[in-house]
Order: structure tokens, then sequence, then C-alpha cells
């Protein structure tokens, strides 16, 4: 079995609660979203790798570069290869990596295949006034309860498009699992010309309704590795 990996590289994480950590990325090709703000180069060269192949390029790494915090899988949506990690992760947890997965969280009966060997859940909620996609709400609900077994956290994208009613329904939805699962509110980098920063009261709005909705832990980080000019 094989996986079309278009990166792999030693960097630090830019986004959501483990902000700074140092970890290896291990990028995989395609999605099966097209989000308006998504900045992954579509026409990325990938190539094919067995676990043997991937398993000597993270320990080359770690070897070299020294200890990371985890290895982040990420893409694209790296659960498009849920039946490659699912063979592939115990091996890296044997080695004594954590797994770090970064997903759009919109494929819950693939996660189904690999939550045993993951350790931290990143993952997306996708507010279609964000994206100017289809809503995934139960998606989203459906993966939750899964991932919720393990270390979570949520990540939303918010833009000037944002609507206070798509937040609410996502803590309503992160509330079903648990009130104590972190909400990351992420303001979208601008990718092209004319593309808006979000109004800074609007921001601070969302904030307030997840605190009303006794949500405990809600928060706003950008991505920090974009501010850095880091990968
Ligand atoms: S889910 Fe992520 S990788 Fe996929 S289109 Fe959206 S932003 Fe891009």
């Amino acid at each position: 079995m094989k996986a079309e990996v278009t990166e792999i590289f030693s960097s630090i994480q830019g986004e959501g609660i483990f902000l700074g950590a140092r970890q290896i990325f291990v990028r995989f090709k395609r999605c099966n979203l097209a989000c308006v703000f998504c900045d992954e180069a579509k026409n990325a060269r990938a190539k094919e790798y067995t676990a043997l192949e991937l398993m000597s390029e993270i320990k080359f790494l770690e070897l070299s570069k020294g200890p990371h915090h985890s290895v982040s899988f990420t893409g694209g949506e790296p659960l498009l290869y849920a039946d490659f990690l699912k063979a592939f992760l115990p091996g890296l947890k044997k080695k004594r990596f954590t797994a770090y997965l970064e997903t759009n969280g919109t494929l819950p009966d693939e996660l189904a295949k690999v939550i045993d060997a993951v350790d931290i859940i990143a993952m997306d909620f996708k507010l279609p006034s964000s994206t100017g996609e289809k809503a995934f709400w139960d998606s989203h609900r459906e993966f939750l309860k899964i991932a919720s077994k393990k270390k979570v956290f949520v990540k939303a994208i918010v833009t000037p498009k944002t609507t206070a009613v798509d937040v609410q329904k996502a803590i309503s939805i992160i509330k079903e699992s648990r009130k104590s699962i972190p909400l990351i509110l992420q303001p979208a980098t601008p990718v092209r010309a004319g593309d808006r920063d979000i109004d800074k009261n609007r921001l601070l709005k969302f904030l307030e309704i997840g605190s009303k909705n006794h949500l405990e832990n809600i928060r706003v980080i950008p991505q920090v590795h974009k501010m850095l000019d880091v990968k």
C-alpha cells in the first residue's frame, strides 16, 4: 500500500492549542473539500511512499534535527489515506512517536479506522458561511463523538462572511460531546488580492457567544506560522 505525500519536513505548529510545538509534518495530497480560503497548492507534486519509506524519512528527521513533540499528519485531507494510516500508525507508536492528526472533520467512518492509533486530533469545523461550501454538521457531530475518545480540539476558520448562527451551531455540537473541548476561532489569513481581515468586533462577539453558551474553552488564535513566515 502506498500514499501520495507532497512534503515531509520539520517545523513548528502554527495553529490551535499546540501552537509553537516542534513537529514533523507529513503532508498528504488531495482533499475531499474545496474551501474558498484554502492555501494548499493544488498542483503540488507528490511522491508515493510505502509505510517503510515514510517511517525511514520520519526517523531521519528525528535523528538529524533532534526530538519533536509529535508527527503531524496533515494535507489536503490525511483521512483520504485512512487504510494506509491504519497500517502505518501502530509501527510509529511502537517507536514512541506521538501521532497528531490534522483533519477537516468530515470523514467519521475513516476516523473510526485509525482512532485507536491516534493520540491528538486537531479537527476542523467547516462553517458554511466561512467555506462557501455546504454544511457538514451531521458529519462533524459524528466525527467529534469518535474523536472525543482521544485528546481533541476543534478549529473553525472565521472570515468576514462568517455568521453568528454558524458559530452558535458549532458550539451546540461541541457541547453535545463535551463542553470542555476547546474551540479555536482562527481568523482566515488572506490568500488572494482583495481578501479582507475579519473585523475585530465580530471576533469579540463570537467569543461572547461561546461564553454565554457556557463553552468552557473558546479562544481566538491566528495562524502564527504565517506571521513568522515559516512553513
Ligand atoms: S479542508 Fe483544508 S485542505 Fe481541504 S480544501 Fe479546505 S482548507 Fe483546503
